[in-house]
């Protein structure tokens, strides 16, 4: 059966439809909560709870703790309007007092009126919230209150459910009317949830249904004590994680099963081209690189599509690898296409697959989106004849009209900025083409498995001989002069420098004129009687080149650039690097960066700098540059820092974003779900299972299009 897509069932329709419909739900109320991205049921029911109080716990206020979050029954002595003494700013006070003391509760934004009429002196509160002392005096700022006793009292509502959920705020929303809309929201629709995942895989992990999960986390069991309640708690989130990923790794499962059933081309390994390069090039591949290239010739040589990953730090050698790869496609008669990120990333891969190519004899051409009408004509045509054995370019070899003669190779070089789909794209360009990802950010196993989980895993986990380890310090703005005096030395003894500006987005037009001023000044300014380029994205491709190809040929001594050296560039004579504004970057870029020296056989330095506004967290981050040069522990450091979805530069894979799984602290229920997806995929009669039909609903409805399910079989 295939995984056609299929209509939206009835009771997901219902879950999909926008909050409004909900009790107490008005047009203001639906505004501010699409605002945070609440805009269907189905939002609002995966939007939990950030914790919960007990309200059995009351206190006296006499053993009120400062500082802790408490819970205390009190009646109002004395309210109304002051002006704080210090700022002179109003704020409303209510005086509270239970017979072993008194408190004040604060707030700073209110209605007056309201508050008025809200407070009257006499009556009895059950007060929540963080106390604290200033002198003799304790305080609670924007207390959580619910009135007892009398008509309207919450005294049923907290006999009811004393576990109250206390949600994430939004402007204008307060903690009480969340509370009630939400017992509303999940009484009517948390039952519409269910997810089929079969039943053998919730018992043999002990977890509970969709809907019962659900409904925990939101209005959860009193239960006869607190270490119950966190119990029921902790199962009801183990149980949504698991179903979150579930279904991520049963559709991964199902790409890779459905890549294998596929007929691939069957090359075999003749070395009419592998050979002759193995003498050209200077250097003897290194063991790590090796091996991986078997693993790459065993994938070619197979009937099943390659589906593989290649990771490897920064200056590993992925690239003569990758090229490796290709000439066996081409000594197959196949064509090989070879995309990247950025267009100077396009290029710098052009300028090294064209060098070698070239003194094979072999014709490449460079595909981006900034070529004239004809030029591209041209090259499209090239491809189609067959003339032309390699295209490099960015995602503009993407495009529909891109017709290959023959493609049996496709290689992503991904700095994960592409997703599956891309990846799909290509590889229907050809028939079942060897597909070769290659990434230079080393990912934490957890994260691997889901955005990588459906490609087999190459790793090459050595540098090549004789690389000089590279000196990383932080440097604070008033050392500056210090680092280009350092400069200047190392010119003067015929090395070269490279400073970069940050432009975290290319289209920032204040950033770019910040880097453009900056990079001119130290042309024109700090350096003048050095040779100093300048490289920056707005630059014409020729003009890039040229500034580039000077400094590759020592013709400039610092090479000033806005981030665009991120990736590929290789001059081996550079030594120092400096990083202006070094906060504002990823960890994992700052080592991208920093890969761009220590490249040839003089021991080199890069210089971190800080600006006066640095924070002390961001501080902290860049240390850990100073520590380590291994790429793994900083790709963690910055993972935990960033967490995946600014880690991986995400948007466009919408492959680590999970309503309610974290991929830091959730790696053991990752690896359980995966186990039990692949089982199941794996099973001959998966296709027969009774609860196949639900199942496939699911993954569609959840994954599938960002896992270009439909096209599976
Ligand atoms: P990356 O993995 O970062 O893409 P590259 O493929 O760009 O690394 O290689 C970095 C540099 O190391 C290049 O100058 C390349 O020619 C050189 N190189 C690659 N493999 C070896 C090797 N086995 N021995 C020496 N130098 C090598
Ligand atoms: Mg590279």
């Amino acid at each position: 059966m295939p995984l056609a897509p299929s209509a939206i069932s009835p009771h997901r329709r219902r879950l999909l439809a926008s909050l409004n419909q909900v009790r107490g739900v008005g047009p203001a109320l639906e505004k501010r909560l699409a605002k945070v991205g609440i805009i269907t049921i189905e939002d609002a029911l995966y939007t939990l709870p950030l914790r919960y109080e007990d309200r059995r716990e009351i206190r006296k206020i006499a053993q009120l703790r400062d500082g802790c979050r408490e819970i205390f029954h009190a009646t109002i002595l004395a309210a109304g309007e002051v002006a704080s003494p210090r700022s002179r700013r109003r704020l409303f006070e209510v005086i509270v007092g239970d017979g072993s003391g008194k408190i004040v509760l604060k707030w700073f934004h209110y209605r007056k009126e309201w508050m008025l009429r809200r407070f009257p002196i006499g009556r009895t509160l059950a007060v929540s919230g963080e106390v604290k002392r200033f002198g003799a005096i304790r305080e609670i700022h924007h207390p959580d209150i619910e009135f007892l006793g009398g008509a309207g009292g919450d005294d049923a509502l907290l006999a009811q459910n004393p576990i109250v959920p206390i949600y994430p705020l939004t402007e204008g929303v307060h903690q009480k009317m969340m509370r009630k809309i939400w017992a509303t929201l999940v009484d009517s629709y948390a039952d519409l949830c269910h997810s089929n995942i079969p039943a053998e895989f919730s018992r043999q992990r002990g977890l509970l249904p969709l809907h019962q999960a659900l409904r925990q986390l939101h209005l959860p069991d009193p239960g006869p004590n607190w270490a119950g309640v966190e119990a029921a708690l902790a199962l009801a989130r183990r149980s949504l994680v698991y179903d979150e990923f579930f279904f991520l790794e049963l559709g991964l499962a199902l790409r890779r099963s459905g890549i294998v059933m596929e007929q691939g081309l069957e090359f075999t390994v003749t070395h009419r081209f592998t050979k002759p390069l193995a003498h050209l090039l200077p250097f003897r591949l290194t063991a790590a690189q090796r091996r991986v290239l078997g693993e790459i010739k065993n994938d070619l040589m197979s009937s099943q599509p390659m589906h593989r990953l290649i990771q490897g730090d920064v200056g590993s050698g992925k690239t003569i690898v990758a090229l490796m790869a290709a000439l066996v496609a081409i000594e197959n008669d196949t064509q090989v296409a070879v995309v990247a990120p950025t267009e100077i990333l396009a290029e710098q891969h052009y300028l090294q697959f064209h060098r070698w190519m070239e003194a094979l004899g072999l014709t490449v051409v460079y595909l981006t989106g900034t070529l004239s009408q004809r030029e591209r004509r041209d090259i499209l045509q090239r491809l189609r004849s067959g003339e032309a054995q390699m295209v490099v370019g960015t995602h503009a070899i993407l495009q529909e009209d891109v017709e290959f003669r023959r493609l049996g190779l496709g290689i992503i070089d991904e700095q994960h900025r592409f997703g599956v789909r891309q990846r799909g794209v290509l590889r229907k360009k050809g028939e079942h083409p060897h597909m070769l990802v290659m990434t230079a950010t080393p990912i934490p196993r957890t994260l691997a498995m889901t955005v990588y989980g459906d490609l087999a895993l190459s790793v090459i986990d050595e540098l090549p001989p004789g690389r000089m380890p590279i000196k990383t310090r932080v440097v604070a703005e008033n050392s500056r002069n210090r680092v280009y005096d350092f400069i200047r030395r190392e010119v003067a003894s015929g090395r070269q420098a490279y400073v970069i500006y940050p432009l975290v987005e290319e289209s920032d037009k204040s950033e770019l004129a910040d880097a453009t001023a900056g990079a001119r000044a130290l042309k024109e300014e700090i350096f003048p009687d050095l040779r100093v380029g300048l490289l920056h994205g707005r630059l014409h491709p020729e003009e890039k080149e040229l500034v580039m190809a000077s400094f590759k040929a020592h013709a400039l001594d610092i090479l000033v650039a806005t981030t665009v050296v991120e990736v590929g560039v290789d001059v081996p004579n550079a030594t120092v690097i400096v990083i202006e504004h070094a906060e504002r970057f990823g960890l994992s870029q700052l080592h991208q960066m920093r890969g761009r020296v220590g490249r040839g056989e003089h021991p080199s330095h890069c210089f971190l700098m800080r600006s006066f506004t640095c924070s002390e967290d961001a501080q902290k981050r860049l240390a850990v540059m100073e520590g380590t040069t291994d790429g793994f522990r900083i790709a963690e450091a910055d993972l935990e820092i960033r967490g995946p979805g600014e880690f991986l530069g995400t948007k466009q894979s919408g492959l680590a974003e999970f309503r309610v799984a974290n991929l830091l602290r959730d790696g053991r229920i990752l690896e359980e779900a995966r186990e039990d997806a692949f089982r199941l995929a794996a099973d001959p009669d998966f296709l027969q299972h009774e609860k196949f039909p639900a199942l496939r609903q699911t993954l569609l409805e959840r994954w599938g299009s960002r896992l270009e399910l439909a096209h599976i079989a």
